[in-house]
């Protein structure tokens, strides 16, 4: 299309007249089955025809007949088919300025192969025994969750898995697996190490897989969107029945609920892969997407486009998608890709939406973008403007990842745990989740010169993801010099970090044996953007839980220390000003605070140094429960308080009875 098109278009459709005559606004878009009838409706208002084309299959040859669609209330198209369609492909032809192109719903339930065709489908058929009425673990505050990071198909391909469904979502419902030294893998490991949320890769249908070849050695993250309320067909057993894929999916949630474990999903409606030829922009041609002065896709997501959340039609797709995943699947959270792309409205409508279902539902983002956007600064949820938006939408902490282990676009950058030096008001503004407190001096804060949550509940703490090197990459670049054994500390340290601080806590997969991902066979060079790298790369290797047994155990005893002390996870920035203080007057690269819960004194010391250090709290019986390699609910030692010493490169925990 001529850019002059595109740009006239979309000042036709950015007119407030245009929304409102076209704000369709009812729940029956997309395909709705019956037995005796399927409904289809589609939002075209630009379009002066528009055929329904059913098919027996997902990529073959096969139409069954094309049907004229009639025009019906504010630019949507209609057709009625009075036979049982459970199991029939569908797509839409539509007609723009005499030009008629093919496409699939946006609102398709269930696909072919590759995500070519919509599916008509019963999805009441589609439950596992027992789905529909299921109970969710239980959760009730943000800063209860400690969430876990997984790539579908990483967690069962590499061999030490042990498990069957290898790249699959069945994979997750293998209980009993074990590695090759008989250690717990999978949904077993994960039940043990006490996690609250498994936070998926994208999972819905992406693009750059084929699912014509299932047994190759494929790979990709899945920031590619093609069908968002679908499940990925790849990580299926058959792509091309679309009911296998939506039944998988589902015994997926139910086998992690069943354990314990609440499910994030991963969203990416900022963009979609295709641009011009993207389901949407077949549809309403320009509507979808935000534009330049000069008439080009604009593109904050660095990946070709960006959505245009702003408006009504855009919104009400990621409401009803969001909505839909909860409702269907019993999601029970959502990271939202560059979520500094959305408009702050659109962000607090979908959490109006979720709180009318479940207010325990998560949403956290990355307060970010990858690029301009023409829509300004101020309506956009970036981190500073998390003040405009709800105080349960939480935005990832770039300040505290940096500053435990150094900057992400830096190999040499170091931070607190592996030495460098004024980092204290960094791990501080970490400890508060980035809320206001008097003793933080925001001045001395990485990247940020003033608090940026308004409450506890809307910073998520973490030191690794699927961004950029592992904690333990990283650690290996910044710190090659360093012995492994010194290694492990700063690890661990930064480990004890996440897991006291306030707010929510998260981290990447794997990060709890040394997850590793080397390019090569000598493991010394290591894949920093792995979102098509092959699994011999990316897989979680199960053996390294058996050769770092001890550091699998002190995070397991951190989480477990954590979930039984509500101090480290209060809910409101008047609770943490009331209950925190920090230690002053310590020497460098030493945090320590005390915070009070009930009848009880938690302290926690953090000790960057190389060195033994001494330190004095107040005296009283002080039961250790973590220090130096060791952590957990189980008392280490009983002391006194006044002088304490605290070994090099590592944390100390210790609970008194009231002060
Ligand atoms: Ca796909």
């Amino acid at each position: 299309m001529e850019n002059i098109i595109v740009m006239d278009y979309y000042k036709y459709f950015s007119n407030r007249e245009f929304e409102e005559a076209n704000f369709y606004e009812g729940n029956d878009l997309g395909a709705v089955w019956t037995k005796g009838e399927t409904f289809f409706r589609l939002w075209a208002p630009t379009a002066t025809a528009v055929m329904l084309n059913l098919f027996e299959t997902g990529d073959q040859e096969d139409l069954i007949e094309s049907i004229p669609m009639v025009i019906d209330e504010k630019g949507t198209w209609v057709a009625a088919v009075n036979r049982n369609l459970n199991g029939i492909y569908y797509t839409y032809s539509v007609t723009v300025e005499n030009e008629s192109k093919e496409a699939v719903d946006p609102y398709a339930k269930a696909v072919g192969t590759n995500g070519n065709r919509g599916m008509v489908i019963d999805l009441s058929s589609t439950d596992p025994a027992g789905f529909a009425k299921e109970n969710k673990p239980l959760f009730e505050n943000a800063t209860d969750a400690i969430i876990y990071e997984i790539h579908v198909r990483d967690f069962s391909m590499d061999q030490s898995s042990g498990m069957t469904n290898t790249g699959k979502f069945l994979a997750f419902t293998e209980e009993g697996t074990v590695n090759s030294f008989s250690d717990p893998t999978g949904i077993d490991h994960l039940k043990d190490l006490g996690i609250t949320h498994v936070h998926l890769l994208p999972s819905f249908d992406y693009a750059t897989v084929d699912e014509t070849r299932m047994g190759e050695d494929q790979f990709n993250w899945g920031y590619d969107p093609k069908n968002y309320n679908v499940p990925e067909g790849f990580y299926s057993t058959n792509p091309s029945r679309g009911e296998i894929r939506v039944m998988e999916f589902k015994r997926m949630v139910q086998a992690l609920h069943q354990n314990g474990i609440r499910v994030i999903m991963d969203v990416v409606y900022n963009h979609t892969m295709e641009c011009e030829e993207s389901n949407f922009n077949r549809i309403v041609p320009g509507y979808y997407y935000r534009m330049t002065a000069d008439g080009y896709f604009s593109n904050a997501s660095a990946c070709g486009n960006e959505t245009a959340s702003e408006r009504a039609m855009m919104r009400k797709f990621i409401i009803d998608s969001v909505v839909y995943w909860v409702e269907e699947y019993h999601i029970d959270g959502f990271r939202f890709d560059l979520m500094g792309i959305h408009d702050c409205q659109t962000m607090n409508e979908i959490r109006e939406a979720l709180n009318r279902i479940d207010p325990s539902i998560l949403m956290y983002g990355e307060g970010w973008t990858g690029g301009q956007s023409p829509l300004p600064d101020y309506e956009r949820a970036l981190k500073v403007n998390m003040c405009k938006v709800d105080s349960n939408i939480a935005a990832f902490s770039d300040n505290l990842r940096d500053g435990i282990k150094g900057s992400v676009f830096s190999k040499w950058d170091r931070g607190f745990v592996n030495g460098k030096e004024g980092m204290e008001e960094t791990i501080k503004f970490g400890v508060v989740a980035s809320t206001s407190h008097n003793q933080v001096n925001y001045q001395r804060v990485n990247y940020s010169n003033a608090p940026w949550a308004s409450q506890p509940t809307q910073t998520v703490n973490y030191a690794s993801a699927h961004d950029n090197l592992t904690l333990w990459d990283k650690l290996a670049l910044s710190n090659e010099n360093d012995s492994i054994q010194d290694r492990i500390k700063m690890n661990l340290l930064s480990a004890a970090i996440i897991l006291t601080c306030q707010g929510i806590a998260f981290f990447q997969a794997g990060e709890e044996f040394l997850r590793s991902k080397p390019r090569d066979e000598e493991g010394t060079v290591f894949e920093e953007n792995s979102y098509n790298s092959p699994d011999f790369v990316n897989s979680l290797k199960w053996d390294r839980k058996s050769d770092y047994i001890d550091v699998y155990n002190y995070y397991k005893g951190l989480i477990a220390f954590r979930k039984s002390y509500r101090a480290l996870r209060m809910t409101t920035t008047a609770e943490i000003q009331a209950n925190l203080r920090f230690l002053e007057g310590l020497q460098p690269n030493v945090v320590a605070f005390m915070v009070n819960q009930a009848k009880e004194t938690i302290c926690v010391i953090y000790n960057a140094n190389r060195e033994t250090i001494n330190l004095q709290i107040p005296e009283g019986e002080w039961n250790v429960y973590a220090k130096e390699l060791l952590a957990g609910t189980e008392v280490l030692e009983t002391i006194t308080g006044g002088e304490v010493t605290v070994g090099p490169i590592s944390a100390m925990i210790l609970v008194t009875q009231h002060l």
